[in-house]
């Protein structure tokens, strides 16, 4: 079997430039891969309101990937720490099941895609889990709860075990 990092304590590994990640009971960072771009935010409820991966062909694309995961904290308990003048955006609605349009927010500079904003999600902003430093918190206090569009979901990729799974849309 493959050897995994040790996950029972918070773990930073080398990825991108920050070295100045952090968690705690409470709350965590998360930064692009430059950098440049920080936020933190909270771990638990009321702020963080769920976890989920998802295979829609728009998180596919844009992902540049074949899924993405995903976690939705409430605008209010979210914090940008640095960066926030170094995100760009992007909208469309055109591949989005809903048809409401969602707001994409770039670093700048490494591209790193920071978070998403819709209209289905009104307060709320969409963070990836994969830009979250310490990657012990996607083993327990952000393990996805719910996986949605299994339907697109390449076949060579199996789905995630104990999770929920919505064939489509199950935020909407
Ligand atoms: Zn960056
Ligand atoms: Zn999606």
């Amino acid at each position: 079997m493959a050897a995994t990092s040790d996950k029972s304590k918070p773990y930073f590994p080398l990825a991108g430039i920050a070295k100045d990640g952090w968690s705690n009971d409470d709350e965590a960072t998360a930064t692009c891969f430059c950098g440049t771009v920080q936020l933190k935010f909270p771990t638990h409820g009321p702020g963080l309101v769920d976890i989920f991966l998802c295979n829609c062909a728009d998180c596919h694309k844009i992902t540049a990937s074949m899924f993405a995961s995903n976690f939705v904290v409430k605008d209010t308990h979210l914090t940008h720490i640095r960066g926030k003048e170094n995100l760009t955006t992007y909208s469309q609605s055109h591949t989005i099941q809903s048809g409401n349009v969602m707001t994409n927010s770039f670093c700048k500079t490494c591209g790193t895609l920071m978070y998403r904003v819709g209209l289905g999600f009104p307060g709320m902003s969409i963070l990836r889990l994969g830009t979250v430093d310490d990657f012990t918190l996607m083993e327990t206090k952000l393990r996805p709860r719910v996986e949605q569009f299994s339907k697109e979901r390449a076949a060579w990729l199996c789905g995630k075990e104990g999770v929920e799974q919505a064939e489509g849309n199950y935020y909407v």
